[in-house]
Parts: C-alpha cells; structure tokens; sequence
C-alpha cells in the first residue's frame, strides 16, 4: 500500500489526508500541535467562512493569479461542496455571498473532518515538528524531533506562522531553500495597520463605515468601504484587512511612502456636505463641530475637526483624512499571509515539478485571498487536488 505523509494537520492537511486516504493510501498525517486544525477552529468568528459564491480569475491574488485560477477550477466550489455535504456539513448562503456550514461553528467541522480521517483510517500524529526532508532515489525521509520516517510521497501543508505568535522558518522556506524552489517572502495580510498622531487616543474604540484609500506616494491604488474600526494606534476592520497585503508588499519594498485616506461621509460630495453642515448652523446658532454632531460619531468630531474649522473644512476632513502608515503589520495579527511557494514550482494537481512525490498545498504556497471565504477555499481545492495525485503517485 502507497505510504502517503502529511506535514501539518491543518484545512488543507487534513482534506489531503482524506483524500489520499480515500483513494487508497496509508496515510499519516503529522502536527508540530498537540491537536491539529487549531486554526480551522479560530476562523470566521467561530463560524467558520467556508467559501465564496463569487470566486473568479482575481479571487486568488499570487505572482501567478492565472494559475491560481486554474487550481481552482481543477477542484471548484461545486466539487467542495459535494465535499462538505457527503460529510453531512451542507454550504449555506449568509448574504454577501460568503458560505457558512449550516451549523455555523468551526468546532463542528473540524470534528466532522477528523471523524472522517479517522473513519478512512488516516493516523495522526500530534506534537510531532518536521524539521526537514530528504529525497533519496524515489522515496523520502522525513526528519521530525522525535523520529524518522519513510515515504513513497509527501504533502507538505504546514500553511504559515499567521495568527501563531511564532516567527520561526517555516518548512516551505527551508525545503525552497535547500532544492533551489522559487520562493515570494511571507508577509502579513489580512491584518491591522498601525499609525502615529494625537487623533488615535481621541477616535479609539469607534466603529464607522467608510470608504479607505491607499495612496502609495500620493497616488491612490486601491480603494474599498466598509466599517471602520478606529484604535489607539491605528485601524482595523475588513476593508483594512483586505488592504493590508498592499500595504505590507509596498512596505517591504522599503522605498514608498505610504497613507490611507479615509472617507467617513462616502453618501455625500464634498459641496454637499459643506451644505448641510451650514444648514444645520444656519438660525440654530450651533458651531460646526456642534453641527457635526448628528452626522459622524462624537470622538470623531474630536479627533479629526479643530475648533475653528470651516464648513468647507470640515468637510474635507472628513472626506479625505490622511493617515500615515508607519509600521508594517505584524504577522501573529495577520490572518494569513501573502508570499509562499511559486505556483510555477508546481503542477496543476499540486506537485512539485523538481521533486516528483513532493506536494504543496494551501497557505504555503503563493496564492492568498481577501477576507469572505476565499483563504478557506484554497485550502480545500489544493488539498484534495493534492491528495488524490499523492495517493496515485507511482
Ligand atoms: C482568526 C482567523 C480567522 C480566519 N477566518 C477565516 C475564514 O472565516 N474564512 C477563510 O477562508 N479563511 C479564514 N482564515 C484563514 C484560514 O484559516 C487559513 O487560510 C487556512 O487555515 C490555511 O490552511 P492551511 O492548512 O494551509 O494552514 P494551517 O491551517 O495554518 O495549517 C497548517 C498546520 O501545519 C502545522 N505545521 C506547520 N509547520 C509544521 C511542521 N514543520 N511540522 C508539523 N506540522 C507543522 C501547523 O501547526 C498547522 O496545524 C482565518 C485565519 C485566522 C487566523
């Protein structure tokens, strides 16, 4: 019988497990944890975004998104949710197009999931570090602190340090390393953003929605709405999220200056603000912080406005606040992260096209998606994908 390993029991770990396990492999999954899918067990407040109803060619962002796209497609979210229903885990619609597991907790998928690892007789080993791997002729050894093993292929799924509070080289980078594999940087996505300035102690704990624009030296690159969570030393919310990736990339370049401009009045033009503002001062005698106080939060009005500030001034602050950016995020914040193995080191069912019986899937490799269900779904399609070519491979 086919000796398959898996390194790291997390999403993508566990569905290759399954896989390769279904297809009629020995396999043996192994956790530098003492339990596996921790993280699984942390995401989507719980509830666990499983995937997206919209996912198309820019859904994946990578050196090589086109690629990633085609992944996809080789196990889509038709096939992942035949996947999850055969399980008895059946996809639901929340609205804005993110699914959820009808039972709306991550504590239950990864039980469903283990259960069936464990029902296709997949053993996995919990605290168990792989520090490295060896490829001599056909076969591999895998290297762990404890221990050597022998198999016919590997499935490397050790995703990334994101969320974790550790900063130790993980094993993609090191095995990039030692065979000469095309590697991006890991950095954070998917995080907060920190910045400086006395408006942060005045405008911390309230939550807005907004427009956010990155403007990489003053020119605006991307942009995107939703609520804002404004905190003592700096911002957060999904469309923070979403932008910090391009914040953390241009950052490491060490060479752009960087600032967010935010919108906090988004429903009106800046002459349209400025009017209301003034009709709201006309006859009632109020000032135009006093005016401000039935549009935007309180703490806002302290943070962004002076004193004596015009309508028209008011309005600009608070339709174009800049702030700058003065710090990368920190990946123990990070969701996930950006970077990881090139896709161009692979085949489209996941193998390594140096390295013959070696696998990559999920987060390791260079493909990651906004917040909304898309990192989720990576980590299923290549997961499958990899395990069922494992457990094939001869
Ligand atoms: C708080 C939070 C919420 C999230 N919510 C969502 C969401 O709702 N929807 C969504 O799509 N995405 C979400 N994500 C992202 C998603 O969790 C990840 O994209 C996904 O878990 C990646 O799966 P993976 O299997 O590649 O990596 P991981 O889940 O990180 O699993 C990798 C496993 O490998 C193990 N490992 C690492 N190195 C070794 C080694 N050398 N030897 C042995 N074991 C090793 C690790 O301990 C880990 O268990 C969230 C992330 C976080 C942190």
């Amino acid at each position: 019988m086919k000796k398959v390993f898996v390194i790291g029991g997390g999403a993508s770990g566990i569905t290759a497990a399954i896989f390769a396990a279904q297809a009629g492999a020995e396999v043996r999954v192994l956790e530098k944890e003492n339990i596996p899918m921790k993280k699984l067990a942390r995401t989507g407040n719980g509830k666990c975004n499983i995937s997206n109803m919209k996912i198309e060619e820019h859904s994946f962002m990578s050196n090589n998104y086109m690629k990633a796209y085609d992944i996809y497609r080789q196990f889509d979210t038709t096939r992942t949710f035949a996947f999850f229903e055969r399980l008895g885990i059946p996809v639901i619609n929340k609205g804005r197009d993110e699914l959820y597991p009808a039972c709306e907790s991550a504590a239950s998928v990864v039980k469903i999931l283990r259960l069936e690892a464990e029902r296709l007789g997949v053993k996995i080993k919990n605290s168990e570090y792989v520090q490295d791997l060896d490829r001599n002729g056909g076969n591999f050894t895998l290297h762990t602190d404890h221990w050597e093993y022998k198999a016919d292929s590997v499935i490397v799924a050790c995703g990334t340090n994101a969320s974790t509070g550790s900063e130790e080289e993980m094993l993609t980078e090191k095995l990039a390393a030692k065979y000469s594999l095309s590697f991006h940087k890991y950095l954070p996505a998917l995080a907060r953003l920190y910045s400086n300035g006395g408006f942060l102690k005045k405008w911390s704990g309230v939550r807005v929605f907004g427009v956010v624009r990155l403007l990489v030296d003053d020119v605006c690159v991307t942009e995107n709405y939703g609520e804002l969570q404004l905190t003592d030393c700096g911002i957060s919310g999904i469309p923070i999220f979403d932008i910090s990736r391009f914040v953390n990339i241009v950052y490491d370049m060490k060479k752009h200056s960087q600032e967010l401009e935010l919108d906090f009045f988004p429903d009106l033009s800046d002459e349209e603000l400025t009017a209301e503002i003034q009709r709201i001062c006309t006859g009632s005698g109020k000032t135009v912080r006093q005016a401000l106080l039935g549009l935007i939060p309180e703490k806002l009005i302290h943070a962004i406005i002076r004193e004596e500030d015009s309508p028209e001034a008011a309005a600009a602050a608070i339709k174009r606040f800049r702030m700058p950016v003065t710090a990368p995020s920190k990946i123990s914040e990070a969701q996930v992260c950006t970077g990881g193995l090139d896709l161009d080191e692979i085949s489209l069912d996941m193998e390594c096209l140096k390295l013959p019986g070696l696998f990559f899937c999920g987060e390791a490799l260079d493909a990651d998606g906004m917040c909304g269900g898309f990192n989720l779904q990576w980590a299923w399609t290549t997961g499958a994908l990899a395990g069922q070519k494992a457990a094939e491979f001869i």
